[in-house]
């Protein structure tokens, strides 16, 4: 067939598969369009799961009469003039590319009016073709109504979902865009009724609360981190290890505002609740990161889903950093060093939506703000003196019991002590196959059969600059063709079902952590950390015991490898205290 030009009409329908998939990716668009014309208020109506309409309403600064049809026209955007910018972007749009292409599946009307004019202008279009403009009263702000999506496709029609499924997905569009805009009032409307409505009072908790409700909002953790100096930041909610679902959904990542999907960061907030929820469980998190924009290229997925980091390392670091800070932050010694010391907060359980709910449920001490990384209130401080004792080595401790099949409660010299039984194993394991090594006598299993392991560019380099250390710690690997290695033996503390599949993920644990902290023993951190029993799983006295007893005679019982507590001590003066006898 010889080459020919696409027919204008056909290449626009081709351009709008790239933007507009299904009814939700009309809904992300339009939104976007509204904050960046800077609305206090946006408004969504849909009908027939946004297929037979999506309408759009927002109080933002609205078109001038003569440039609405401009808006229309492929590559025109009001964002972006030079090239340089390109390198910088701060809106959400940039292409020009929206709005024509939802007019080219659609029959769509905007109606527009900047708020320092006195009259509106309407335009109308169907398949991509101008049917009528002219002046039209309105209020201040733009409406964009789009209807009869895709009726001109047909094949894609049939790619789409149920109604109930569409709208679920534009539901869970503007939740996200909610939380990550708590200064905007957004209102979802679906056949008439109000699903969704946030306050728009600017303050993140009220967000939360409106889009997932007061049992959900209660279990979250604020996460607020800012470092002006490099300008990037974290801000947002995660959940404390108790809420957890079975899987990613609730995983929501903003960068500048924007949302995004990056399998980088959902790495870097699941390794900050590392040893803090049991196998195969995930946080909630709605989390925006503030990256200087000239660090983040914006420009490199057609949906704009995805971006790319100059230092994706620096993004990884601030994130799990931030995360970890606020979930340690939640542990249990403030909790009862508060009431003991008489602050007097309410429970998390107090009066659901009532502002008291706010205070207590967020603004506890040093769960926001900077110091959440345990420079926390006198309350806590005065316990962390008196309870941790890191020049000493622990003490021999009996078990009592094991609490939330997460916890060993022991009992020692002065007072009970709770022991975070991932973290303690990990430092027992951590500290067995540094010293082995030091010996030069590596504890190896030899594998009844090699296995052959496939690696990934990025384990294969992990792998390569780890080559003396994964011999150090019983690891027998060789090369076997282009990515392939052939795993002979392992150390003897990995008890894993599968050896070959368990490479694999430290190797991947390596990598990442190798970004946060450059450090000979990322290597051993790693196979500790995958070898240690987790938490939820039950503990057999003798096994508490000698979990114990192996834990005492560490060099640093206190911490893990990754600088997480292992322990926590109430002192006796403490329980007395908090018991009114003394
Ligand atoms: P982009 O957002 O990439 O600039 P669009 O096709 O989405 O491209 O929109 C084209 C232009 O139309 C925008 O640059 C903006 O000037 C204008 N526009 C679209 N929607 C709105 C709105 N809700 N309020 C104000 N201006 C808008
Ligand atoms: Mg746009």
């Amino acid at each position: 067939m010889p080459i020919k030009v696409l027919e204008p009409e056909l290449a626009s329908q081709i351009a709008a598969g790239e933007v507009v998939e299904r009814p939700v990716s009309v809904v992300k668009e339009l939104v976007e369009n509204s904050l960046d014309a800077g609305a206090f208020q946006i408004t969504v109506e849909i009908k027939g799961g946004g297929v037979d309409q999506v309408r759009v309403i927002d109080d933002g600064e609205g078109i001038p009469a003569d440039q609405v049809a401009l808006a229309f026209q492929h590559h025109a955007t009001s964002k972006l003039t030079r090239q340089e910018q390109l390198d910088c972007i701060g809106t959400l749009g940039f292409r020009g590319e929206a709005i024509p292409s939802i007019a080219a599946v659609s029959q769509m009307t905007m109606t527009t009016r900047p708020h320092d004019t006195g009259g509106g202008q309407q335009v109308q279009y169907q398949w991509g073709q101008k049917v009528s403009e002219g002046s039209q009263g309105c209020s201040p702000g733009t409406s964009v109504t789009v209807s009869d999506l895709f009726a001109n496709l047909p094949a894609r029609r049939k790619f789409l979902k149920s109604n109930s499924a569409e709208t679920a997905r534009i539901r869970e569009l503007i939740d996200r865009y909610a939380l990550a805009f708590p200064g905007v009032r957004f209102q979802l409307v679906v056949e008439g009724r109000t699903s969704v409505a946030t306050p728009g009072s600017g303050r993140p908790e009220e967000a939360l609360l409106a889009v997932y409700g007061p049992e959900i909002a209660s279990g979250m953790l604020r996460v607020q981190e800012d470092d002006p100096e490099s300008g990037y930041g974290v801000d947002g909610f995660v959940s404390a290890p108790r809420l957890n679902r079975a899987n990613r959904t609730y995983m929501t990542f903003f960068i500048n505002r924007r949302w995004i999907q990056s399998r980088m960061l959902s790495f870097a907030l699941e390794e900050a609740y590392h040893g803090l929820l049991p196998e195969r469980r995930y946080p909630l998190a709605a989390l925006n990161l503030t990256v200087p924009y000239s660090d983040v290229d914006v420009n490199s997925h057609p949906a704009k889903r995805e971006v790319r980091f100059v230092d994706e390392s620096k993004v990884y670091s601030t994130l799990q950093r931030a995360v970890r800070a606020a979930l340690i932050a939640d542990s249990p010694v403030p909790v009862l060093g508060r009431s003991g010391f008489g602050s007097g907060q309410p429970s998390a359980n107090d009066g659901a939506a009532s502002p008291s709910f706010f205070r207590s449920a967020f603004d506890r001490p040093g769960s926001s703000g900077r110091g959440a990384g345990g420079q926390q209130g006198n309350e806590y401080g005065a316990l962390t003196a008196a309870g941790f004792t890191p020049q000493q080595a622990l003490p021999a401790l009996r078990v009592v019991g094991q609490v939330r099949l997460t916890y060993i409660v022991a009992e020692g010299p002065d007072g009970m002590y709770l022991v975070d039984q991932h973290a303690a194993h990990e430092r027992v394991l951590f500290d067995r196959i540094v010293r082995k090594a030091a010996d030069q006598s590596p504890e190896s299993q030899p594998l009844l059969a090699p296995m052959t392991v496939d690696l990934t560019p990025g384990q294969a380099e992990a792998f390569h600059n780890n080559l003396a250390f994964l011999a150090a710690y019983g690891f027998e690997v060789e090369a076997f063709g282009e990515n392939s290695y052939l795993l002979r033996a392992v150390p003897s503390v990995m008890t894993s079902q599968n050896p070959a599949q368990s490479l694999v993920d430290i190797l991947d644990m390596v990598a990442f952590e190798g970004l946060l902290r450059q450090h000979d023993d990322v290597l051993a951190a790693s196979i500790a950390c995958h070898s240690a029993i987790r938490a939820g799983k039950s503990l057999t006295e003798p096994e508490m015991r000698a979990l114990l007893e192996e834990l005492e005679v560490t060099d640093n019982p206190h911490t893990c490898p990754h600088g997480r507590p292992t322990l926590i001590h109430f002192s006796e003066y403490q329980m007395d205290r908090e018991f009114g006898r003394r």
